[in-house]
């Protein structure tokens, strides 16, 4: 099979590394439970942040987000290293930005997922993902924004919203925590 996958907030738990460092930087300690009540992507609001303060605050704190210790979803490293030994293609498709596409396919490996460089596709904005994925013929693709995967629901691939908080009232078939490899493979047949 072919399976793509977004990487930040569906394979690794970006956001909520970003709102330590964000506590951290602003001498806060805002807790979690205001984290996961968000609805909405950026996490600058509990901060008393206007959203121009809260994109200069993610732009000053980027190299910190991406390049440190942000951890995977439970299960999503073990689950891709497993899809690859079983020889499935795995396509890595993210928004970062293009100067972070070398350093991120580095990070990724660095914290055991597999990539190959043939499969890995950086830069291109979120509308623009959708070019790319249906070039590549995927077989299934995963993204933690609905708008992404809605501007795929009318073509071959079939697509996972991974869920978060920002996405719980939009209705498509989705993955709560990454699976092992058999339950996996079970749900992607049904
Ligand atoms: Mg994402």
């Amino acid at each position: 099979m072919r399976l793509g996958f977004d990487i930040d907030d569906t394979l690794i738990n970006l956001r909520e590394h970003a709102f330590h460092i964000y506590n951290k930087k602003l001498g806060q300690e805002i807790g979690l439970e205001v984290f996961n009540a968000l609805t909405k992507v950026e996490i600058h609001e509990p901060f008393g942040m206007t959203a121009e303060e809260g994109s200069q605050m993610w732009k000053n704190s980027l190299e910190e987000v991406y390049y440190t210790n942000c951890p995977a979803f439970p299960g999503a490293v073990e689950l891709l290293q497993e899809l690859d030994r079983q020889g499935h293609e795995i396509f890595y498709i993210t928004a970062r930005f293009k100067e972070h596409g070398e350093r991120t396919k580095k990070w990724l490996l660095e914290h055991g997922f597999p990539v190959h460089d043939e499969r890995f596709f950086w830069g291109m904005k979120d509308h623009e993902k959708v070019n790319i994925i249906k070039q590549l013929h995927l077989d299934f693709y995963f993204d933690d924004k609905p708008e992404i995967l809605k501007t795929l629901s009318k073509d071959a691939v079939k697509v996972y919203l991974k869920d978060q908080s920002y996405n719980r009232d939009v209705n498509m078939p989705r993955i709560v925590n990454w699976p092992e490899y058999q339950a996996f493979i079970k749900q992607l047949e049904k």
